[in-house]
């Protein structure tokens, strides 16, 4: 059994700014790192909109530097998943998956927030590819292209009409006629003479070839009408999936307050939750910009935070 003076769940941009502002305090950091190591940017390509990257850095790589600047400090790793979560009198108690039980005097909550997606033939192999979860992200990459937003909601909306300061032409595929979207967002899209749509629709298979680097490519998708069940094949070069965002809360249903989407709530402009001694960044407490740096910027929060509320206990 380790005791940690702070333990940090989550390994994002969130996560590692947070272990970067703590260990340089002087604090004892672990960061508890997950089954997703380096969190959603390992999954992409090129991150672009990270400042202090002149030519853009890989986002895996970009993960990786986070991790060796935190550890410089020394910030300790831990290639585990926090599986409970305790809060004790004097301290919280963390389990995780290979059953190691940790004490800790500070918790800082980074577990992010996950893209939903398809689940469709070829989604995950393309991802990065031509697929993607975040038009801000990688919108750039797709100038004067085709491409799809797969989804009905505001962030469909607002993805569609984002892409067309780049893109040749927008198609939105939804799965039904009736959009969640606000009236007012879905009336802007209708302006648009760049996006069109195919409603009724889903997305059956994402396809794609090798190219001769060895880089995959996504070429087109396989759409079927759900009226008629007929299907035909589009050629495209990106296809962006906007169907939602899950926060990564499950670990403190019923410990930490949130909202009804599972959102952690945060007071204020702090970092601070419902708990004392629990503090809550990035992604899993933003509904509304979820960017690498502005996770980052809510982990330095949460870090400067901690350190306070530790001083103020007497730590
Ligand atoms: P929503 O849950 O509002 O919409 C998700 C959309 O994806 C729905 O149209 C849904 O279809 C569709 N969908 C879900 N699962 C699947 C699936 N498996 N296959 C095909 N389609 C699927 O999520 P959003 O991210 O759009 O919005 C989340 C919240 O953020 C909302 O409250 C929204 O208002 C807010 N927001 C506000 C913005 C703004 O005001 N500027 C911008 C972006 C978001 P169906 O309708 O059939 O269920």
């Amino acid at each position: 059994m380790s005791h940690h003076k702070v333990a940090i769940i989550g390994s994002g941009p969130a996560g590692f700014t947070a272990a970067l502002y703590a260990s340089r305090a002087n604090l004892d950091v672990t960061i508890f790192e997950g089954h997703q190591p380096g969190g959603q940017l390992t999954i992409t390509t090129e991150v672009e909109n990270y400042p202090g990257f002149e030519h853009g850095i890989q986002g895996p790589e970009l993960m990786d530097v986070m991790r060796k600047q935190i550890q410089r400090f020394g910030a300790k790793s831990v290639y585990e998943t926090v599986t409970t979560l305790d809060a004790g009198k004097n301290s919280f108690t963390l389990t995780t998956d290979r059953g190691v039980t940790h004490h800790a005097d500070v918790v800082i909550l980074a577990m992010g927030a996950s893209a939903k997606l398809l689940g469709a033939k070829g989604e995950s192999e393309y991802m990065g590819y031509g697929v993607s979860a975040c038009a801000t992200c990688d919108g750039f990459f797709f100038r004067n292209q085709d491409v799809i937003v797969v989804g009905g909601g505001d962030t469909a909306m607002e993805e569609a009409n984002y892409l067309t300061r780049f893109c040749k032409s927008v198609m939105i595929v939804h799965r039904r006629e009736e959009f969640r979207a606000s009236k007012i967002m879905l009336d802007r899209v209708r302006k648009n003479e760049k996006i069109s749509f195919a409603l009724n629709t889903t997305i059956d298979e994402f396809k794609g070839e090798t190219l001769e680097t060895g880089m995959k490519k996504m070429t087109g998708v396989v759409l079927r009408d759900t009226k008629t069940n007929e299907t035909r094949e589009v050629p495209i070069d990106g296809a962006f999936v906007a169907i939602g965002h899950e926060p990564n809360s499950k670990l403190v249903h019923g410990l930490v307050e949130m909202d009804d989407s599972g959102y952690i709530l945060t007071q204020g402009k702090s970092s601070y939750t419902n708990v004392p001694g629990i503090f809550a960044c990035g992604d899993l407490q933003d509904t509304v910009y979820r960017q690498a740096i502005t996770a980052a910027g809510s982990g330095c929060m949460a870090a400067i935070d901690a350190e306070r509320w530790l001083e103020s206990q007497g730590h």
